[in-house]
């Protein structure tokens, strides 16, 4: 059977990666498993244990790096962010595309040990657009939105390492060119 892909899927922090992940997952013949990561962030109201997160403290997140369970992890606003390795594998081997959404210096990890991966950034119209859309989603505190916003700024230098770059200014146009990239990817060899 053909190994699943590995897809890389980032961009700053409010461009939309969620809503456009939610319309690309429902099409089942991308066959796409999203790689649920661990952070020590706190839960924001309605996110779920072991479906937008595996929620940890500092001293798990740093047991499971040490027992060299990540596939790449990094510190993102204050908090670590990582992806664990052993379902990634499982899931290729099953012929799934494995999914990772993650910011751009694990992103830099992922590229660095697996040369086979597909990355995609996603980028917003503008940046006013940007933090009214952090605004909109209202689960963030003032100093946490700037923070984001800077972060921004420096992640959107960075999309030249990636594979493909597209913007999410319409969402059902940043939802088919999502697909199109996937697709033509399983079509190849
Ligand atoms: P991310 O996962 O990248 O942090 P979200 O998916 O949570 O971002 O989206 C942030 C906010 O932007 C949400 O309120 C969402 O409804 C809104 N949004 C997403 N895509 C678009 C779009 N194309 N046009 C306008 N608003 C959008
Ligand atoms: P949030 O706190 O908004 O859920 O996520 C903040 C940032 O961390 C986003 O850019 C998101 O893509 C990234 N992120 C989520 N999980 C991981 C991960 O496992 N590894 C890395 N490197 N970044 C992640």
């Amino acid at each position: 059977m053909k190994k699943g892909l590995l897809i890389v899927f980032s961009g700053p922090s409010g461009v939309g990666k969620g809503t456009v992940l939610k319309e690309v997952e429902k099409d089942e013949e991308l066959k796409i498993v999203y790689s649920v990561s661990m952070t020590t962030r706190q839960p924001r109201e309605g996110e779920i244990e072991g479906v937008n997160y595996f929620f940890v403290t500092p001293q798990e997140f740093q047991e499971a790096v040490a027992n060299g369970e990540m596939l790449e992890y990094a510190r993102y606003a204050g908090n670590f962010y990582g992806t664990p390795r052993s379902f990634v594998e499982q899931e290729r081997e099953k012929g799934n595309n494995v999914l990772l959404e993650i910011e751009v210096q694990g992103a830099k990890q992922v590229m660095e040990k697996a040369k086979d991966c597909v990355s995609i950034f996603i980028t917003p119209p503008s940046l006013e657009e940007l933090e009214r859309r952090i605004r909109g989603r209202q689960t963030e505190t003032e100093e946490k939105i700037a923070e984001r916003i800077a972060t921004a700024h420096r992640e959107l230098q960075e999309t030249d390492r990636y594979d493909h770059v597209i913007c999410n200014d319409d969402l059902q146009k940043a939802v088919e060119e999502v697909k199109a990239v996937i697709r033509a990817e399983m079509e190849k060899e």
